[in-house]
């Protein structure tokens, strides 16, 4: 967290992470101008595609996750993104987490749709559903470890073995653990993509996103990494780079072509989070369990999804992938009155609310409180809503490092005003 992909810096002796804030970098000659763009020699040419700043952002989260190296990104849809389109050719399939964020559920269906890329939703607990949904069109299975906002655990183990049978990458969505808490790739994920504007990040100052490569699929009979790229004058991903091939693509072509690349100054503002998060998600998550503990034994609330209780459906497997405690983001829902609209029941609570903050995110280190249906995942259908498990009385908590007993208190003003 502190001093991986680091040294202090050779000509100034600075000893935190300088920032690079240059859009390019001086050639030595034309020579080594040819052989960057040529890729036959690593080096920095324009931060559209690496940066020093951003390159240590990229070693240190590879490190933390266990992956052979990373991407960094404009944002977390953007990591997806990049992933989906360094992967896929038209006609292709995905197979994915029905309960996903309702952002990435948006961009599965319409945006892919628009590049002729397919998504069939499963739940995310029937294996059997997942083997039954791949067909010889898909070419990965896709979900979150902690899912959105139902607090689904991923059975990473069982579906990496089923990708591996399929000979397809399991991408893992490691947002709301993070690697403090939980690291797909030890139990089989492929690739790992995040939102580091959550957790990583923590200050919630930086929207960014990366993408990182566990280096074990062999990638050498996949397509779109070992077929000759005709954007990159032929160049064989997997035979040239071998298992950097997926994340040489990834920059040097799709972040290349989509623009979606991390900022210099983000980039250092997420280097600064990452250098407090074990403690951070320590702190959160030992007091997210306090707070729902709390709400369960509360007579106006319904229940309480957070996989860290004994109650929830996946609380061993929780137990198994997130023994530090499934993270510190988890919803619960408030017990409507006969007569009474559940969406005015939490609007109500919403406002009476006076330390968390009412917003679009999660993973701050102040808690924030939303109310899904009414925002992250008003584009969704009835149907889609209830197949994420999104009901309207559903309130999403996201817990911060105030003292827990401020946070208790809040709670319980509001729902006695209620
Ligand atoms: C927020 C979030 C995203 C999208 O990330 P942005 O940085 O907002 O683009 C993707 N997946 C999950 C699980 C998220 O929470």
């Amino acid at each position: 967290m502190v001093h991986a992909g680091h040294i202090p810096d050779a000509v100034t002796g600075a000893r935190a992470v300088p920032i690079y804030q240059t859009t390019s970098f001086v050639f030595d000659d034309a020579e080594q101008a040819a052989q960057l763009f040529e890729l036959k020699q690593y080096g920095n040419i324009y931060t559209r595609i690496s940066n020093p700043t951003t390159a240590v952002f990229e070693e240190r989260i590879a490190s933390l996750e266990g992956a052979t190296g990373a991407v960094a990104t404009a944002s977390g849809m953007a990591a997806q993104l990049v992933t989906f389109l360094t992967l896929l050719q038209p006609g292709d399939e995905i197979v994915a987490s029905s309960q996903l964020y309702g952002g990435s559920n948006t961009q599965l269906v319409h945006t892919l749709k628009k590049f002729s890329i397919g998504v069939r939703f499963v739940d995310p607990f029937r294996i059997r559903d997942w083997e039954a949904a791949i067909t010889p069109r898909t070419k990965a299975l896709y979900g979150e470890t902690i899912g959105n906002p139902r607090g689904a655990i991923l059975d990473i183990r069982r579906l990496a073995d089923l990708a591996a049978s399929a000979g397809i990458p399991l991408i893992v969505d490691n947002t709301m653990a993070t690697p403090a808490l939980c690291r797909p790739i030890e139990h089989g994920a492929t690739l790992v993509v995040h939102s580091a504007t959550k957790f990583i990040g923590g200050h919630g100052t930086a929207i960014g996103g990366v993408l990182l490569d566990s280096g074990k699929f062999d990638f050498s009979t996949y397509p779109s990494i070992a077929a000759p790229s005709p954007a990159y004058h032929d160049l064989r991903f997997h035979d040239t780079f071998g298992h950097y091939g997926f994340l040489v693509k990834a920059r040097a072509e799709t972040v290349r072509d989509t623009g979606a690349c991390l900022s210099p100054f983000n980039a250092f503002l997420l280097i600064q989070g990452l250098e407090t998060l074990s403690l951070r998600m320590e702190r959160q998550t030992g007091s997210a369990l306090r707070v729902a503990q709390y709400l369960e034994a509360h007579p106006a609330v319904a229940w309480v999804a957070y996989a860290g209780l004994p109650s929830h459906p996946d609380h061993a497997l929780a137990r198994k992938y997130l023994p530090k405690g499934p993270g510190a983001v988890f919803s619960f829902g408030l017990k409507a009155r006969s007569g009474e609209d559940a969406r005015a029941a939490g609007k109500k609570f919403i406002e009476g609310l006076q330390l968390f903050s009412h917003l679009a995110n999660i993973g701050d280190v102040r808690s924030l409180v939303i109310h899904p249906a009414s925002t992250t995942h008003q584009q969704l259908t009835d149907e889609d809503l209830a197949k994420g498990g999104v009901g309207p009385e559903l309130i999403r908590l996201s817990i911060g490092l105030e003292n827990v007993e401020d946070l208790l208190w809040d709670l319980d003003q509001a729902l006695h005003a209620l």
